[in-house]
């Protein structure tokens, strides 16, 4: 059995939007937290609107912040290959991070830049209601699994928080450097194609309701 509980910005309260333009335009020259003053550019998210297949990663590096486009180094060049190794393109999912503004000097996002900036990835999410959400890292897969495991003790693993199948794995730039990471990432990232392929079956069948390979009490985040 797979523990799970409730993430800490999922419940979060505040206005709901109809696109995801309107909350990119609610979001605007955000000043919310601190990092509004180091940034270069907000990164708010990019993708097909309605992808079936999102990733949630932990906050803009220096390339991302320059460009203002979510994993656009060598880790999104990581990442890119690893999605056509499952026969996907980047234009078919949706990338969007724990935190739009980059952390100085690619630090670890704080607490209370967490809890702040949080509500718009959850609403991001609920507009996009993804089939499966990829969580890469430990910062996503905390946040959105509400959990305090590392990413090596949840990776590949599938869970269910409301209507979304989650499949944590390693971020990207972990493995850029590893090969042994690098080959667990290809693996689960085989997990993550044919989550989405049951997924699509079960969908059609019963509204997802027939999924039975899921962990913990499947609460309801989002
Ligand atoms: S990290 Fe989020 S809350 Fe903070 S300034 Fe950027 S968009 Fe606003």
């Amino acid at each position: 059995m797979v523990e799970v509980r409730y993430g800490s910005g999922g419940d979060a309260e505040g206005p709901t939007f109809g696109g995801l333009d309107s909350l990119r335009d609610h979001i605007g020259d955000c000043q919310r937290c601190s990092l509004a003053l180091t940034r270069t550019t907000l990164v708010f998210g990019v993708g097909d609107p309605h992808a079936r297949l999102m990733f949630v990663g932990e906050a803009p590096g220096r390339n991302e912040d320059l460009k203002g486009e979510p994993f656009v180094g060598a880790a999104g060049k990581l990442l890119d290959g690893l999605l056509e190794g499952i026969g996907l393109a980047r234009s078919e999912v949706y990338i969007a991070n724990v935190l739009k503004c980059r952390p100085p000097g690619n630090r670890d996002p704080l607490t209370e830049e967490i809890e702040t900036c949080t509500p718009f990835l959850t609403e991001q999410i609920r507009l996009i209601a993804p089939s499966v959400i990829g969580t890469l890292g430990n910062f996503a897969t905390r946040y959105v699994l509400g959990t305090d495991l590392p990413i090596s003790a949840v990776r590949g693993r599938l869970f269910r928080i409301g209507g979304q199948r989650v499949v944590p794995v390693f971020h990207p730039a972990a493995a850029l450097y590893d090969r042994t990471k690098h080959n667990v990432l290809v693996d689960d990232f085989k997990r993550l194609r044919s989550v989405l392929d049951s997924a699509a079956v079960s969908d059609a069948d019963s509204g997802g309701a027939a999924d039975t390979d899921f962990g913990g009490d499947q609460p309801s985040l989002f």
